[in-house]
């Protein structure tokens, strides 16, 4: 950490008070409405609780609450409530402070924000990447109660970006990453361009900074050149505009190094191909909102007198303008040099919106008591943009979900539907997760229009079209092919369902067969079709007899000596099952001997638990659950009601445990299915459940809606049994859902 030993605590006070007094000097001249007290009480409460800390760039800590909370003003424009929310931000996480002491010095409003502000930090700063799209979706998701937490946080990554040279390499790369995929988009969805167009800029310069750099030269080597054709182009419109008696400004803007780049990507050219380089932008002053639109076609009709149009590229955005309230008049002419140039035209308020958003709202109103009505009725407009993309534009989501997150993918059905899947996923996996009936009947799969197997693995942006057959049955080795707990699920089912299917029909088969050849049945007589077939049941042999694996015919019904193999499987009715079963049967290895006559206590110390919980039921604490001591003396809890259990408790009924849970100290992880009647906000007030009544942490969410059909697989983190089941009693109670339970 640099530490600068020339500069004395004095000094670092004054740079402090510096800073703070330059936020109070925006936020004075800013037409909020002046509450100066809950500001200063914000930035007392936070300078206290950071003291002592500092950033690694060696700065007093508190210099950063008071940047984001600068930016939250000057850049973005919301008022006092978010200053001093921003003030608070990092309090809670980084500090002794609660959110209880937050609430009682600064009431609910604040302390809620930033409240949802260290949830998100959490899980986007930390280093479990893999939850990030979780987090992120949550953090959507609560936006809705509050915006100015995702403003925020947007201003809280802007100065993180800002000062990201005195991090790590790997953070950066990181952070620059997250910052590249969430928050530009994010930004450019809420009409933020200035701060979307820096984000990009720094994600690009840490990113690669070798062709930031290069870039960066080159828009400056011609520099000189593209101001002289500027200013070349800009004279005949000058004379003209200032005939209007028009005060304006007319400059000339160069893209930014990002968005230069991307293009060069996207097109694959070289810079000097690129032809829309820079832009010209005329900024008009006006203080007559009605004249505004006019005045626009005003200089359109001049501009056009001059140079000739290209005529698919007027772009109207006063008749009709974004929903994020960009509104202005583009038209792109061919210049003196022959090169297309796109002009900008605005008045000064439409560029003071489309740099700054909405925020840029305040500056045009004043009068007492419209604050806050204004500002909810900004905050609402920027819900409806998050909740009801314009159908248009890129959805920013599923941008993020195709680059960003790698433990999910997002493939697309041939309608052009997108489906979130866990990465590893396969087409069968795929096509388990449309449905059952399809997973069953799958053959194989059109990956990007190509034949591809069923345990082809899939990638972010294929596009999957499932092959099926009414002829085809899933087998056991269809397991191989999933990697998706859904997929394992459904095959599982699938395949024991057909099972059934198959066993009855065997079974009837069968008893014809005997009732035709008149053959009396005896259990002699099916154990040695078991051991001549090897199919351990008789459930497996009427199964093989009903798919067709096992003619019937009169010889085998021929009676001859069972052998000493006979004998071996009479002794060994379990061969085939789980591995732990085999174990079992080997001589304990380690440990003091468990005292089977005594209650089990299943307790967690220091992190180490005397138990290990079992695969085939996932019990958790408050579950009825029996202990079974394995070969190396340790204890598997399962499920009282689990059907390995059952088998053991038949085979190896002396190793089984009495229990009791002593305590619930551990996280568990349990997974819950919902499902219902899809209806507007069904999702909303389900996570609302989870996440602020209940405050449950979510680790996974997976929503599918099919034809009305509202399926929800959630996996939560929950102490006990007891949490879970009244999880799901209160997801019960929401309007369109069916049924809520605990899976395994
Ligand atoms: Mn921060």
């Amino acid at each position: 950490m640099m530490q600068n030993n020339n500069i004395t605590p004095e000094m670092e006070d004054r740079m402090v008070d510096e800073a703070y007094q330059n936020l109070l000097n925006i936020y004075l001249s800013s037409n909020h409405r002046k509450k100066v007290e809950i500001i200063e009480k914000a930035f007392k409460f936070a300078r206290e609780a950071h003291k002592g800390i500092r950033r690694r760039s060696g700065e007093p800590y508190i210099m950063h609450p008071i940047a984001v909370a600068t930016i939250v003003i000057q850049e973005i424009g919301l008022g006092s409530t978010s200053i001093s929310a921003a003030l608070l931000h990092d309090v809670v996480e980084d500090t002794d402070y609660t959110l209880e002491d937050i609430e009682a010095q600064f009431g609910k409003k604040i302390a809620r924000i930033v409240d949802g502000l260290t949830k998100i930090s959490g899980g986007i700063f930390g280093d479990q990447a893999s939850l990030q799209a979780e987090n992120f979706r949550k953090l959507l998701l609560t936006m809705s109660e509050d915006v100015r937490v995702v403003l925020i946080k947007m201003a809280d990554r802007l100065h993180n970006m800002r000062t990201l040279q005195s991090m790590p390499a790997n953070k950066q790369y990181k952070i620059a990453g997250e910052t590249l995929y969430i928050y530009a988009p994010l930004a450019h969805r809420l009409g933020l361009y200035a701060i979307k167009t820096e984000l990009e800029d720094l994600s690009f310069k840490y990113n690669h900074p070798a062709e930031y750099e290069r870039i960066r030269a080159q828009v400056a080597a011609s520099e000189e050149r593209r101001n002289e054709l500027f200013a070349r182009f800009a004279a005949p419109i000058r004379e003209r505009l200032d005939n209007m008696g028009l005060k304006y400004e007319f400059t000339v803007r160069v893209k930014s190094c990002y968005s230069i780049w991307n293009k060069m990507q996207s097109k694959h050219i070289s810079f000097k191909e690129v032809y829309d380089l820079y832009a010209a932008r005329i900024v008009f002053e006006c203080d007559d909102p009605s004249a505004e639109k006019r005045i626009c076609w005003n200089i359109y009709n001049e501009i056009t007198e001059v140079y000739t149009k290209h005529p698919d590229r007027v772009r109207d955005w006063l008749t009709s303008p974004k929903v994020n309230k960009y509104q202005a008049l583009h038209v792109t002419v061919m210049g003196p040099d022959g090169d297309w140039v796109e002009v900008q035209i605005r008045s000064r308020k439409m560029d003071d919106i489309a740099e700054r958003g909405f925020a840029a709202h305040w500056k045009y109103k004043i009068g007492e008591g419209e604050e806050e009505e204004e500002l909810s009725s900004w905050l609402s407009t920027i819900n409806e943009i998050l909740k009801e993309p314009e159908p248009n534009a890129i959805d920013f989501l599923d941008t993020l979900k195709l680059n960003l997150f790698a433990n999910e993918i997002v493939v697309f059905t041939p309608k052009g539907e997108t489906l979130n899947l866990s990465n590893g996923a396969t087409v069968l996996d795929m096509a388990f997760a449309l449905h059952t009936d399809i997973g069953m009947r799958c053959i194989a799969g059109k990956v990007n229009h190509k034949l591809r197997p069923m345990s082809y693995k899939l990638a972010s942006g294929d596009q999957v079209e499932i092959l099926t057959s009414n002829t085809q049955t899933p087998t056991d080795d269809w397991e191989k092919y999933v990697h998706t707990a859904k997929g394992r699920t459904r095959l599982r089912a699938a395949i024991n369902h057909q099972k059934r299917i198959f066993t009855e029909e065997g079974e009837r088969r069968f008893k014809e067969f005997l009732a035709a050849h008149n053959i009396e049945l005896t259990t002699s007589m099916l154990d040695q079709l078991i051991y001549k077939f090897g199919t351990t049941t008789k459930e497996e042999l009427f199964r093989q007899i009903g798919c067709d694996m096992i003619a019937l015919n009169e010889e085998m019904f021929i009676k001859k000596d069972p052998g000493s193999r006979f004998n071996w499987w009479k002794r060994n009715p379990f061969k085939g099952g789980s591995k732990e079963e085999a174990k079992a049967d080997e001589p304990a290895k380690k440990g003091a001997p468990i005292d089977t006559k005594a209650v089990y206590h299943l307790t967690t110390k220091d992190g180490k638990s005397n138990y290990v919980i079992a695969k085939c039921c996932n019990p958790i604490p408050g579950d009825d659950v029996v202990g079974f001591i394995k070969a190396d003396n340790t204890v598997t809890v399962h499920k009282i009601d689990c059907s390995t259990l059952a088998r053991l408790k038949a085979s190896q009924g002396s190793r089984l445990l009495q229990t009791l849970w002593e305590d619930h100290n551990d996280r568990y992880e349990a997974s819950i299915h919902i499902e219902g009647i899809d209806q507007k906000g069904i999702l909303q007030s389900i996570v609302n459940i989870i996440s602020t009544n209940m405050s449950i942490n979510m680790k996974r969410m997976n929503v599918t809606s099919d034809n009305g059909v509202f399926n929800c697989d959630l996996d939560v983190y929950i102490s006990d049994a007891q949490v879970v089941n009244n999880l799901c009693k209160e997801i019960k109670k929401v309007k369109g859902v069916n049924s809520a339970s605990r899976v395994n």
